[in-house]
């Protein structure tokens, strides 16, 4: 007989491993299975977002940031430095780190009686899951509610084949142990722009070719447009309606082609290529045929508002079904779902879920695009506050980008906010939580903030959405 469980899920990913600890803390006899095994051959928690994702990318973004400080910024604060990179000890800094947070998810599941399964998972009909181990042994297990939490993987193009050593993806990129003098990134998404800037500031040539023809098209086109100028100065050579269409490995380096918008091809040389051209999600061999589980015609595992499957009993959550691949996403649709399964009634607000792309500054955005209000023909008013007004911007000497926050022209509930500037992630957050409490943009601007922050250019922004910001002249003058 196998052991029976209340919940099992199915990848260990912030999806899966916070839907099975959430799980356990309700008092469900909780299993996670995992297949995930590291280059030392053990098996690790934490899925794509605490071993090639999020955590390793901010390791290395906040390391070459300060490097470039360091180098270019600090004169202008009367500091004299002189400095040198050691690529290896970056990058050994950075897995120092993925150890200890995907060492503390086996901790959190210890501390919290989930059982962990070391292998892969795959869904059988009638609420069961084999899991097959790494030497290939399988062992059956029941539960009485299955999440599955498998996530997703790059996406390759036929263009540009991944051979790992000059044509990488974005787990490649993480592992450089040399910066290369000229680097291409193929796709100007939140990943291509990310590993483009890490290595830009380090010293590569970075060249970003993307096929569409705006720069950050789903983000508010006022920030993407000054997101692209401060790029710009930065040095990273983002070139927009260029498609690549081939490459080709020549000894130590990479000749990639590529069309522009008039449908001319050219051609450009690289010592590295960075396949970046977005994420697909990740089912293979998870689903046996009978087990009633549908896929969207995407191949994402088709699910309803409560992410329950086509098969009773069967939920999925995180990247491996419809919404933004987000880690912060699959961790809250994790908490719902086990909060479900607990008999609870909670519900998940997707309209309110930030968005973060970790450049310096910091991209960040919740809510609705001021294109997106336009396009629902809801009337609307916008406050803008750049932060070379900011003192706490000035004396931090990171003045460029804004505050824009748009709200109802009529009832001023707030209903976007979109920012380029320092902090930006952190700063779209207090909107996040005023939308998640219904706030007006006069909600947050009646908020006493604290001086001199960064924040209280979130103030003057929704000040100026009804005319009256204190520190810069307002475009529309409203009592
Ligand atoms: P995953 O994290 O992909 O985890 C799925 C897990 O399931 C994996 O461990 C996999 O091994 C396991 N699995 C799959 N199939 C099976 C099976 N059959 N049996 C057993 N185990 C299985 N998001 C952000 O919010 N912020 C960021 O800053 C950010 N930065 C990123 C940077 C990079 C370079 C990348 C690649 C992604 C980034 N993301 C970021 C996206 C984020 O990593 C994902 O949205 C998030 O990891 C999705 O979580 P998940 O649990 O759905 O899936
Ligand atoms: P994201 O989906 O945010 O990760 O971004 C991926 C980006 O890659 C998108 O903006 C795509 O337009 C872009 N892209 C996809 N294929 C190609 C290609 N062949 N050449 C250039 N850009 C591409």
């Amino acid at each position: 007989m196998s052991e029976k469980f209340d919940v099992i899920v199915i990848g260990s990913g912030p999806g899966g491993y916070v839907a099975a600890i959430r799980a356990a803390q309700l008092g469900l006899k909780t299993a996670c299975v995992e297949k995930w095994v590291n280059k030392d051959g053990k098996t690790v928690n934490g899925g794509t977002c605490l071993n090639v994702g999020c955590i390793p990318s901010k390791a290395l973004l906040d390391s070459s940031w300060k490097y470039h400080e360091a180098k270019d910024d600090f004169e202008v604060h009367g500091i004299d430095a002189k400095v040198k990179i050691d690529v290896k000890k970056m990058i050994g800094r950075k897995d120092d780190i993925v150890k200890k947070l995907t060492g503390g998810v086996a901790g959190l599941f210890m501390a919290n009686k989930v059982t962990s399964i070391e292998g892969t998972g795959k869904l059988l009909a009638g609420k069961k899951v084999e899991v097959t181990d790494h030497n290939g042994k399988s062992t059956t297990y029941e539960a009485e509610n299955i999440i599955l939490a498998s996530g997703s993987v790059p996406v390759n193009i036929p263009p540009a084949p991944v051979d790992n050593k000059i044509i990488v993806d974005s787990t490649g990129a993480l592992e450089f142990t040399q910066v290369p003098k000229r680097l291409g990134v193929i796709g100007a998404g939140v990943i291509g722009l990310e590993l483009g800037s890490v290595w830009n500031r380090l010293g590569s040539d970075v060249v970003v070719l993307e096929a569409l023809d705006s720069f950050l098209a789903i983000m508010d086109q006022q920030i993407a447009k000054e997101s692209q100028k401060i790029f710009k100065k930065q040095g990273l050579d983002i070139r927009l309606s260029c498609r690549v269409t081939g490459s080709e490995v020549k000894g130590k380096e990479v000749v990639v082609t590529y069309q522009d918008k008039d449908g001319k091809e050219h051609q450009e040389t690289f010592d590295k290529l960075i396949v970046c051209v977005g994420r697909r999600p990740y089912t293979e061999g998870l689903l046996s045929e009978d087990a009633g589980v549908k896929l969207d015609e995407r191949g994402f595992i088709y699910v309803n508002d409560l992410c329950m499957t086509s098969a009773p009993g069967v939920w999925a959550v995180g990247d491996v079904v419809r919404g933004p691949m987000l880690a912060h996403k699959a961790s809250e649709e994790g908490v719902v779902v086990a909060e479900r399964i607990a008999g609870q009634k909670p519900m998940m607000n997707y309209d309110v879920i930030p968005n973060v792309i970790y450049t310096h500054p910091e991209i960040a955005a919740v809510g609705r695009t001021e294109e997106q209000v336009k396009a629902d023909g809801e009337p609307y008013n916008v406050g803008v506050f750049p932060f070379a007004a900011s003192g706490r911007a000035m004396a931090a000497n990171d003045t460029h980008g804004m505050v824009k926050i748009i709200a109802h022209a009529e009832t001023d509930r707030v209903l976007g906010a979109h920012i380029v500037g320092p902090s930006a992630a952190d700063l779209v957050q207090q909107v996040a939580i005023a939308m998640e409490f219904g706030s007006s943009a006069e909600d947050i601007g009646m908020t006493v903030f604290g001086h001199p922050t960064l924040s209280e250019a979130v103030k003057e922004a929704a000040l100026a959405a009804n005319g009256h910001a204190i520190h810069i002249a307002n475009r529309k003058k409203r009592k």
